[in-house]
């Protein structure tokens, strides 16, 4: 009988296996893929990474990031640099690859290869089945199975057409032959229905993506990103290979309670990525040390309350989320109204910087931008305030 099981060992299920056997808990990690493993991602993790691993992943960050290139449809460009960094460009399977191995140095027993098929809640503890035929019991159950496991999916009810749909590569290229892109995003509004389109230099590659909402892109990814490679002045020339498709589960209002007797999920399993930006790997993180906590907590006390999980998402997480859902809607339904404001007032950028580093208020921001909007002419204003409902 284990403490718990961790099914699906990305950031989430890392962090939770990581998490719990570092306090001394009997944890199993189990995974479908072997490790190192491919997933498509952007890599750009935010710096407010920082406040809360308790251990360095400055040997995985190839690049360190202190603002963006935006454009609009490869045209428009701006450079909004801040002078302090705002994020780290990591290569998933390598940033993977070690946080599962922090959680094994921790003690977390890992299994790969081993995709779970079911599981069930007894009450008293939960058996999980491996589609390899084993069975584990555990006294709880982490879900962090990510946008593509359905295992959290299925068990709680979660939508999964409230997503993003997206379409990547990575793009091998040589840095002394391209103009300086060290320290820098580029972000391309406009190219993609309610989304946006992006280059994340990495040491020998480029993270090259476009993701969209999925009701409005409907089938046109790969007419977008075809248009997005072929118009950005960095990419050209450059051979595009293989291409990824992959779906963002974003958080949405009304999302239904990811906490049932002895099951939690995390991370992407349970939609927790900003509906903004698409950031998830730090909220990955963040909800799995809380799930932990919770789990370690009823360990201890010989309970099965595992509600404190899902206090602690409506609290911490769900607020902010919920102000991001407001900005997403005042953003991407006028791409070119919100670029010309950033063109006017590049303060706007620097302040989102703030928001990305941890360190200022997404409500805030969304007033603050809102009171911009209300100066506009009426027109404008009117389309600005129905997008809110939309
Ligand atoms: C195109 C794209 C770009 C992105 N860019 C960024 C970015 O730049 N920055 C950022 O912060 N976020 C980004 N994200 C979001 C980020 O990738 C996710 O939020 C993050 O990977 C979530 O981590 P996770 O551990 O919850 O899930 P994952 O990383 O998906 O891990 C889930 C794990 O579960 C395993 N699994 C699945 N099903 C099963 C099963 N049945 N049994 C056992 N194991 C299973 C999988 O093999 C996988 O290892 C991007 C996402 C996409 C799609």
């Amino acid at each position: 009988m284990y403490d718990a099981i961790i099914v699906g060992l990305g950031p989430a299920g890392a962090t939770a296996a990581y998490r719990l056997a570092s306090k001394g808990f009997k944890v199993l990690g189990l995974d479908k893929e072997s490790f190192p493993r491919y997933k498509s991602c952007g890599g750009c993790v935010s710096t407010k990474i920082d406040k809360i691993l308790d251990f360095d992943i400055s040997g995985t960050v190839e690049a360190t990031v202190n603002g963006a290139t935006f454009s609009f449809r490869g045209e428009r460009s701006l450079d909004i640099i801040s002078d302090r960094p705002v994020g780290y460009n990591v290569r998933r399977e390598v940033f993977d690859k070690f946080l599962v191995d922090r959680a094994r140095e921790a003690g977390a027993e890992v299994l790969e290869g081993r995709k779970v098929a079911a599981f069930n809640d007894t009450g008293r503890s939960v058996r999980v089945l491996c589609a390899t035929g084993e069975s584990f019991d555990a006294r709880f159950l982490i879900c962090a199975d990510g946008a593509s496991g359905g295992v959290a999916r299925r068990y709680f009810g979660l939508n999964p057409k409230e997503s993003a749909v997206s379409l990547t590569a990575e793009v091998p290229y040589d840095p002394s032959q391209v103009e300086d892109i060290h320290g820098r995003l580029f972000i391309d509004f406009g190219s993609v229905p309610y989304g946006y389109a992006w280059i994340f230099p990495k040491k020998r590659f480029l993270s090259v993506g476009i993701a969209g909402e999925s009701r409005r892109v409907g089938g046109r990814i790969k007419e977008c990103f075809s248009e997005f490679v072929s118009s950005h002045s960095v990419l050209k020339g450059m051979e595009i290979p293989r291409r990824v498709g992959c779906t963002i589960p974003l958080y949405y209002e009304g999302i239904p309670r990811v906490v049932k007797g002895r099951v939690l999920a995390v991370g992407d399993a349970g939609h927790m990525v900003d509906p903004f930006l698409g950031e998830g790997i730090y909220f990955a993180i963040k909800t799995a040390q809380a799930a932990s906590d919770v789990v370690a907590g009823c360990l201890e006390a010989g309970t099965a309350d595992t509600d404190g999980y899902q206090d602690w998402l409506s609290e911490e997480m769900y607020r902010s989320f919920s102000s991001l859902v407001r900005l997403a809607r005042l953003v991407y339904n006028h791409p070119r109204l919100w670029y010309r404001m950033v063109e006017k007032d590049p303060q706007i950028m620097h302040r989102y910087y703030d928001i990305i580093r941890g360190e200022g208020d997404p409500e805030e921001f969304y007033r603050w931008i809102f009171s911009k909007v209300k100066q506009k002419p009426w027109k404008v204003l009117r389309g600005w305030v129905e997008s809110r409902f939309m």
